[in-house]
């Protein structure tokens, strides 16, 4: 399982701290719920990719001595299963929905992106609407794209993660939009 957890420092830093960063305490097991510290089980690597540079991180993993089950604490510039940093996705969705030129060499990678996002419109809409920032409907799925991602960025992508993960049981770009 994956938490995510604002640091308190951003990618640059995140990556010169490494094992040095602040890695929170998880107290209850997000598996089981049994209500004790779980212990550090390591770290794992994996990429960070922004427009300009690639990085790799180490994410730190914690055990259950209960179930056994696992969990990974991630950066809250991250998602899980996307290499690109979320202010790299989500900057991307706003250019090719404003058509206002993507980088050709990842024309692939940036529909990609599109058709998941695409699928997760009326989550974005039901988050909004349930913490009392609601914005309009349009009929037009393009231009509600277009609001999805100017209401986002309005609320900073990073926040918009950290405070919508969880909400109806997923979190923004995952796989199971796509279902
Ligand atoms: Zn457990």
């Amino acid at each position: 399982m994956i938490l995510i957890h604002d640091f308190g420092v951003d990618l640059e830093t995140y990556h010169e701290l490494g094992k040095n960063n602040d890695f929170p305490m998880v107290e209850e097991c997000p598996h089981c719920h049994a209500k004790h510290s779980l212990h550090r089980h390591g770290f794992y690597e994996r990429n960070a990719i922004t427009a300009e540079k690639e990085y790799r991180l180490l994410i730190c993993r914690f055990r259950c001595s209960i179930c056994f089950q696992t969990v990974s604490i991630l950066p809250h510039f991250l998602l899980p299963y996307f290499q690109h940093t979320t202010r790299t996705i989500v900057q991307w969705l706003h250019d090719v929905l404003h058509q206002t030129g993507t980088n050709p060499s990842k024309r692939q990678l940036i529909s990609f992106y599109l058709r998941r996002f695409i699928q997760t419109i009326s989550w974005i809409y039901m988050y909004f609407a349930s913490v009392k920032k609601s914005f309009g409907w349009e009929r037009d799925t393009q231009q509600q794209a277009c609001r999805s991602i100017g209401k986002i960025q309005q609320w900073g992508e990073e926040r918009f993660v950290k405070e919508s993960w969880g909400y109806l049981s997923t979190y923004f770009m995952a796989h199971c939009f796509g279902r």
